[in-house]
């Protein structure tokens, strides 16, 4: 019998039901060897669908498609930059047409609340809205030369790279294929996507309506599947530029494989944001900042502030005031209307999150808020905790453990927080809480992060670029920056006779 709830709209329903293959060249086909796996709903662990797993033979027809796809001419080469802009303008209205039956698919498969699912899908549609724009404006600039005797005209072009290999991570399924695909396509480029295998739905479902929009066959191809199939992107010959989102782990992996053939490379990879509050903060805007910081989306986003130091003259206060946050916070199924925080995305990273919260205790940390058990029975739920009476040397405070899991350290002076927050391999995110502007700015100049927010955290927009310093990643997406990454220059130097 097939996966149901009282609460699905019909459209998921009927969603669900019908096959999940792979999308490759217009057509929607079976992995050639015939294999599925299954996709799990975490707050009850039930298998929600059987969905069609690529493996490299599948990967090499998708790549074929893509590059057909590429190669003027072509339907797609032959698209003028303005039908391009009308085309994904259209794209982000289908998405909001059909923002609930995305929110539900997206809660189903990931187990966040509708509410966040909801948000996500939003940036989704106002994304492929941001690109439109940008679609027509891909200029280049005339640049005088000094040639003596010689007249010259030269000038740069912004062209597409061709065929973009987008791999992405589970923890915002549908924007994160929208971060990949959108650019990618406002430039020009076609796309093989893979969604991780732990949330393929809305990429299948975004794969059915750009199809419905318009997209020409072959320009955007979806290929569920495990590591084995990202691998084969990377290493494929035809494709010229992965951009994956995902662990620091696989981005080294990643990194290396596609140094074979110097493939392009844009990485956005791990986290472990340290979030400063300061004793002339506004505490109670800090300590929501804070519990928002390490809380949102399940703990599983990758500029959470999951590190957090507090000047020690405010530690406690401050430590309770998040504690309280923290157990205000209801655990539930996403379909719940109550539900602040839904399950983890999966068994394993359950596990890992208890695994790492139960280290901590045994090394010697005290738990403020939450604890290293499973909230529930059935379902990968775990409560929102803080940490506290941790080192610099715990595993818990250096490793990315991407669940709700805060670590609060007190500090005394500018100098040794700036020290402590930039002792890590990563550099995504960081924050700092003060009322005093000059203090808020110049600690923020001292963070070695791509993002910095001062008295805030997750304000965001799509016209921001965001990205990682150290081994957080390589190139910045979104914003005006964000084409940058999808696009080769070309100088072309013309002599006038
Ligand atoms: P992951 O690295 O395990 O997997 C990401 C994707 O890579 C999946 O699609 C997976 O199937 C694929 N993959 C796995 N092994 C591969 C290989 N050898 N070659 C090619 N592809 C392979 O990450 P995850 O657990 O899905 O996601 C969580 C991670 O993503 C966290 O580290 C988080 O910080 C990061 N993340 C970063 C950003 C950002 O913008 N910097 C955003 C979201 C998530």
């Amino acid at each position: 019998m097939s996966y149901d709830r009282p609460e699905l709209l019909p459209a998921v329903r009927s969603f669900l039901s019908s096959p999940k293959q792979l999308l490759i060249d217009g057509e929607w086909v079976d992995a050639k060897d015939g294999k599925t796996f299954a996709t799990v709903d975490p707050a009850t662990e039930q298998e929600l669908v059987q969905v069609a797993q690529a493996s490299a033979v599948d990967i090499d027809r998708a790549v074929v498609a893509a590059r057909n796809a590429f190669k003027s001419p072509s339907p797609w080469s032959r698209m003028t930059p303005r039908e391009r802009s009308h085309l994904l303008w259209r794209i982000g209205d289908l998405i909001d047409a059909q923002a609930e039956e995305f929110a539900q698919l997206e809660s189903l498969d990931n187990g966040k609340s509708l509410a966040s699912a909801r948000g996500d899908v939003g940036v989704a549609a106002e994304l492929f809205r941001y690109f439109a724009g940008w679609a027509t404006k891909m200029e280049g600039t005339s640049i005088p030369m000094s040639v003596p005797g010689k007249e010259f005209h030269a000038y740069t072009r912004r062209e597409a790279i061709g065929v973009v290999a987008g791999i992405v991570p589970w923890n915002f399924p549908l924007t994160m294929a929208a971060f990949k695909v959108v650019p990618a396509i406002t430039a020009g480029n076609t796309v093989v996507l893979k969604p991780a295998e732990q949330t393929p739905l809305t990429a299948l479902r975004l794969g059915q309506l750009l199809l419905e929009a318009g997209v020409p066959a072959g320009v955007v191809n979806v290929v569920p599947g495990y590591g084995d199939a990202g691998a084969a992107l990377v290493d494929h010959p035809d494709v010229d530029k992965v951009a994956f989102t995902g662990s620091t782990e696989v981005g080294k992996k990643i990194a290396a494989g596609a140094s074979k053939n110097l493939k392009k490379v844009s990485l956005e990879l791990g986290g472990k944001a340290p979030n400063i509050i300061f004793a002339d903060a506004d505490l109670d805007a800090a300590v929501a900042g804070a519990a928002l910081a390490g809380y949102f989306n399940e703990g599983q986003c990758c500029v959470n502030g999951s590190r957090l130091y507090v000047q020690r003259s405010v530690f406690d206060q401050v430590i309770e005031g998040v504690a309280a946050a923290a157990r205000a916070i209801t655990v539930g199924n996403g379909f719940d209307s109550a539900t602040t925080m839904g399950p983890l995305v999966s068994q394993e990273q359950h596990e890992k999150v208890i695994g790492y919260v139960r280290g901590a205790i045994a090394d010697g940390a005290t738990i403020a808020a939450g604890s290293g058990d499973p909230a529930a029975d059935q379902g990968y739920f775990f409560r929102p905790t803080l940490i506290t009476d941790v080192t610099e040397q715990m595993a818990i405070q250096t490793d990315e453990i991407f669940g709700p899991v805060v670590t609060a350290i007190p500090f005394d002076t500018e100098d040794e927080v700036v020290a402590a927050a930039n002792n890590t391999v990563y550099g995504l995110a960081a924050g700092v809480w003060s009322k005093d502007l000059g203090t808020a700015h110049r600690v923020g100049s001292k963070l070695r992060a791509g993002t910095v927010w001062l008295n805030t955290w997750h304000a965001d927009d799509v016209t921001l670029p965001r990205g990682g310093f150290k081994q957080s990643g390589w190139g910045r997406e979104l914003g005006s920056f964000g084409l940058d990454d999808y696009t080769e220059l070309k100088t072309v130097i013309a002599e006038l006779r």
